[in-house]
């Protein structure tokens, strides 16, 4: 049995992203605004004292974790800082044009109206690591505690399934399972409220989720995996301020997907593709969708002359409202990607992953007010959530995936009609709203399934413009300690190595950005196994969603392994 150092804690985030800096951030606040109300007698009751307030967060430091797009949307750092441009807060660019193409394979229509919900014009363009970064520092000078290189590995319940803290993974444990020299015990952080902010697919909440039955009566949470390169490129050829959305090429019309570009400052682009975790056909590469999409002509030119400086892949919860978790439980919140925050019809979550995280604060400071950290207290978040601009910017769109499971032309019918009729129309929508990603794959024995070969058969990989997976995840930085028992824990790799070779050709090797999974042939059977490359990984939880046996658990590594996303 492990001695296990315990600390104190008030409030322990879990996860430093946009979402728990801004609720840690809020909180500080708000305990001040509270004391302040109840000195001036404005407010009955008594003073909060001073809160321990941590936040740990698996990456190397604050950043090196963070991969998004990104355009912000203002309206929750306005409300978080009014002041956040003379405080420093590093935005990139302004947007000053938008534009949409919808791309075939070899030409491209420039619509003439750009659909509403993505005009950006007057938004932030950042690079949302460093703005991360940033709003740690912040916390610091507030007083907050941030941890980095501490993986929340288990959550700690008491005897009646309260959540009363968390476990940090240990460090030092050799691939045999054994401590080695360096060994260091996790530790247990008690807290009288944690809040997992985790981002999309949070592993504490994935565990939190199933224990309690927190997505009972829910529809299953749909996923999208947004690969990303960073280019420098000559000056002409795209302008800082400039945001440019795709749909289209090289998608197939049963997958969502569609393409950014943002023009950043000193002539860096920002530039990328998502696609669908829940496409049909085994075959589908994300990273080679990506690669294909910068071969069509009018993106190439966009990065003719240019060199790639930067990558990351990571996973977006697209669906949104219906598929929110209940939000609460005995000691716990869950904020931001983890709590299914983001507007998946503009691809824009930072915003709601803030406001949410902004929101638990305000429910936290009720809770120590009145001194009860239970489910009683804590469901006023979700109230809170329903009353807020969340509601109203994700209640609108909350059928917009759906729609997308019945194809891309049913899917652009329907949103147009819950554009004008704020989410009412139905129309062509499946019967079962969201279906989960892994239930929608296909075997390969499906009928008009393209091929390998016609998929991606022309996609030439020139490392110029388009790269493999292990040139790019060099450009990840990614880095893990070999000597450690892999985080990628696959169930059954029976299975792998007879029925999902037979019924999907192992779609681990298509699905995962980073060459982690591999099926080679065994030297004394010859028979084809799986192997696990755990130390390419980039964090972004995509084998965990997409396995169609669901037989991968993705679970937190050694603190401060993983990608390096510093400026992303
Ligand atoms: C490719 C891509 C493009 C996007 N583009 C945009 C865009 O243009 N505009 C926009 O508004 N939104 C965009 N989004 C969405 C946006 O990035 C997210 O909605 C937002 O980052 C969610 O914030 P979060 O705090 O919930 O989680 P994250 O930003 O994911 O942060 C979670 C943090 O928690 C840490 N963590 C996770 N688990 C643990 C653990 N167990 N222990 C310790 N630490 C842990 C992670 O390392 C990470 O640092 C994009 C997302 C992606 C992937």
């Amino acid at each position: 049995m492990i001695e296990r150092e315990q600390i104190e804690m008030d409030v322990l985030f879990v996860g430093a992203g946009p979402a728990n800096l801004a609720a840690a951030l809020h909180l500080k606040s708000e305990i001040k605004k509270h004391n302040e109300y109840v000195d001036s007698g404005r407010l009955p009751g008594s003073h909060i004292d001073d809160l321990e307030i941590a936040i740990i967060e698996k990456g190397s430091f604050v950043g090196a974790h963070i991969l998004s797009g990104a355009v912000m949307d203002p309206i929750a750092i306005r409300e978080l800082m009014p002041d956040f441009l003379e405080q420093g807060c590093p935005v990139d660019s302004v947007v000053t044009e938008d534009a949409f193409w919808y791309l075939t394979e070899k030409s491209s229509i420039n619509a003439p109206i750009v659909p509403p919900p993505l005009k950006n014009k007057g938004k932030y363009i950042i690079s949302l690591s460093k703005m991360c970064e940033w709003l740690a520092e912040k916390c610091e000078e507030a007083g907050i505690n941030i941890f980095p290189e501490f993986p929340g590995a288990d959550l700690i319940y008491d005897d009646n399934n309260a959540v009363i803290g968390v476990r940090t993974g240990d460090k030092g444990i050799g691939k045999d399972g054994k401590p080695k020299a360096n060994f260091e015990a996790g530790v247990e952080i008690m807290a009288k409220v944690t809040v997992l902010g985790e981002g999309s697919r949070g592993s504490l909440a994935k565990q939190l989720i199933s224990r309690l039955g927190l997505m009972d009566d829910k529809e299953p949470q749909v996923f999208s995996i947004g690969v990303k390169e960073l280019w420098e490129v000559p000056a002409e050829n795209f302008a800082e301020g400039r945001v440019v959305h795709t749909l289209g090429f090289p998608s197939d019309t049963d997958t969502y997907g569609g393409g950014w570009i943002y023009g950043m400052k000193n002539n860096v682009v920002s530039i990328g593709y998502v696609t669908g975790l829940d496409y049909k056909d085994p075959n589908i590469d994300p990273h080679l969708e990506f690669q294909k999409f910068k071969t069509h002509p009018k993106v190439a030119e966009v990065l003719k002359g240019g060199k790639m400086i930067k990558y990351g892949a990571k996973t977006i919860n697209t669906s949104g409202f219906w598929t929110m978790p209940k939000l609460y439980a005995d000691g716990v919140l869950i904020v931001g990607d983890s709590g299914s925050f983001l507007n998946g019809q503009r691809i824009k979550g930072i915003h709601m992953a803030m406001k949410s995280g902004m929101l638990a604060a305000e429910t936290i400071v009720g809770a120590f007010e009145h001194q009860d950290f239970t489910a009683k207290t804590l469901k006023h978040f979700d109230e809170k959530v329903n009353l807020s601009w969340i509601y109203d910017e994700l209640h609108p769109v909350r059928n917009f995936h759906a729609s997308f499971q019945s194809g891309r032309w049913s899917a652009l019918i329907n949103s147009g009609l819950q554009f004008l009729t704020k989410g009412l129309a139905w129309g062509f929508m499946p019967k079962e709203h969201h279906i989960a990603g892994h239930e929608r794959m296909e075997m390969l024995s499906g009928e008009g399934l393209p091929s390998v070969e016609e998929r991606y058969g022309r996609v030439k990989i020139d490392k110029q413009l388009t790269f493999d997976k292990i040139t790019d995840v060099y450009h990840a930085a990614v880095s893990h300690d070999e000597d450690q028992p892999s985080h990628l824990h696959v169930l059954d790799t029976e299975i792998c190595a007879t029925r999902c070779a037979e019924e999907y050709g192992n779609p681990c090797q298509r699905f995962c950005p980073a060459q982690v999974y591999e099926m080679e042939a065994n030297p004394k059977t010859g028979r084809r196994e799986l192997k696990v490359n755990f130390s390419n990984c980039v964090h972004c939880k995509t084998c965990d969603i997409a396995d169609p046996y669901q037989i991968i658990n993705w679970v937190t590594p050694e603190g401060g392994g993983g990608p390096n996303y510093k400026g992303m």
